[in-house]
């Protein structure tokens, strides 16, 4: 049975939703244009006036917004309302370097709350669950978002932050945590310390709802296996609320944005043209409710697709596909595109695990790319693993996989550190950007 938290909205008739989008819309234009002066500026010099927005049909009039205009607009720039109407800042974790914070009402938390809390319930979450949070707790908007959402659903929370296995395996037997939040690569690492110290029979986990990274289908199956869960996944972006902007349901075919607050869509990165549904490019969010920090037509530099075929769930929100990473994730070794998730599914194909790094270089005016990774326990104790054979073997799936000569060592288990966040995977010694 579908578990919902707002069934009415979450599986509202797409006219009527896009009857609902129009109308936000046209509120939304008013209050940027009235408010904020980025905007105003913005609309005039593209000649746009709210007048021109009727609805979302009228959506691509508006000009794009980009993270270094946020940069530039840092801190208030962009606020929607004034600072004393806000309750909360948060802000990104600086993966690409530059740290956008945002700011909150408290009708903009609610609405965030009640986004992780659908993202909760479609994972099978009610009020007789424990819901284990290890996302970080403070600026980052895991933790935060996750607990509200908890909340919402009435579920019992422990917001355990992230860090310190041990007291986090102690509370998830002790108190019986029944949905686990965290970041895949964490959620890995506690399913490997769980699997280390016998403990599989203790928890009494039945789901995870993982994301804040990209992760594989490959790294799903492996945690699904050795926590004996169902592992869901859920998008989201600081800039835009956090967590929960989109999220996966039981059929576990793409995450469903939340139409009702978020309007997406796919442009192509180079050119800014919009996408029909189904091509991969750029995903692009307008915020529809959002009061404090209303980012419209907001390029995430995340690469996915959308899909606006019914889903077996009964929700008729779109869905996007898992990003593949995100445009500035992308390394360009040899002049050949490289994802990190591409290297992942090799590895996880051939039987390793999801403890890997990539150390990209350039030597003597030459590319050079290297991936370490371990050996599972059982390749380790088992005579007939040869070391060279093996990375020979994984050079080749690379060689497929990506067009290129990748040098490949297999290391000793437990030998990379683990993540407790998000994880670094990506060593570029070559410093062909100046970090910001
Ligand atoms: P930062 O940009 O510093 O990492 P955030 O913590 O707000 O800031 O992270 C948002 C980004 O994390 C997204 O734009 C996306 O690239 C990535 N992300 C979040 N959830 C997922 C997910 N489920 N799958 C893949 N990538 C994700
Ligand atoms: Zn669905």
């Amino acid at each position: 049975m579908t578990n919902y938290y707002q069934k009415e909205i979450e599986t509202i008739p797409r006219e009527e939703l896009e009857a609902l989008q129009s109308e936000r819309l046209v509120q939304q234009v008013k209050h940027v244009y009235e408010n904020v002066k980025f905007y105003r500026d913005r609309m005039i010099e593209a000649g746009v006036s709210p007048s021109d927005i009727n609805g979302i049909q009228d959506l691509h009039k508006l000009p794009f917004i980009t993270k270094d205009d946020l940069k530039d607009q840092y801190p208030y720039g962009l606020l929607g309302v004034p600072l004393k109407d806000c309750v909360r800042i948060q802000s990104t974790s600086g993966t690409t370097g530059k740290r956008v914070v945002a700011f909150y009402t408290q009708g903009d938390l609610d609405i965030w709350d009640e986004c992780c809390a659908r993202a909760i319930m479609a994972a099978g979450g009610t009020k007789k669950d424990v819901v284990h949070v290890c996302y970080g707790y403070g600026l980052f908007t895991g933790g935060p978002g996750l607990n509200g959402g908890s909340h919402k659903v009435g579920s019992l929370t422990l917001p355990m932050s992230s860090g310190n296995t041990d007291r986090q395996l102690q509370f998830m037997t002790d108190l019986g945590s029944t949905i686990l939040c965290c970041t895949p690569s964490y959620a890995f690492s506690l399913a490997e310390s769980i699997e280390e110290r016998g403990l599989k029979g203790k928890i009494k986990l039945k789901a995870g709802i993982f994301g804040a990274e990209p992760w594989t289908e490959e790294m799903r199956k492996d945690i699904e296996e050795l926590l004996g869960i169902k592992a869901y996944d859920i998008y989201g972006l600081t800039e835009i609320s956090g967590p929960g902007v989109a999220f996966e349901c039981e059929a576990q075919a793409g995450m469903h944005i939340q139409e009702d607050h978020f309007i997406p869509e796919i442009i192509n990165p180079k050119t800014g043209e919009v996408l029909p549904a189904g091509e991969v490019g750029e995903l692009v969010f307008t915020c529809l409710t959002k009061k404090a920090f209303p980012l419209l037509r907001y390029r995430t530099r995340d690469l996915c697709k959308l899909t606006y075929e019914p889903c077996k769930c009964g929700r008729t929100h779109v869905r996007m596909r898992k990003p593949m990473g995100r445009s500035d994730d992308m390394l360009i070794v040899k002049g050949v595109n490289v994802f990190p998730s591409q290297i992942e599914t090799v590895l996880i194909n051939q039987g390793y695990r999801a403890n890997y790094q990539i150390i990209v270089d350039r030597i003597n005016n030459r590319d050079t790319i290297e991936v370490h990774v371990e050996m599972t326990p059982e390749m380790a104790a088992d005579p007939n693993t040869y070391k060279e054979a093996c990375e020979a073997k994984i050079a080749k799936g690379l060689l497929a996989m990506l067009g290129i000569k990748v040098n490949v060592k297999v290391l000793k288990p437990k030998t990379i550190t683990r993540s407790e966040g998000k994880a670094k995977r990506v060593i570029d010694k070559r410093n062909l950007y100046t970090q910001q």
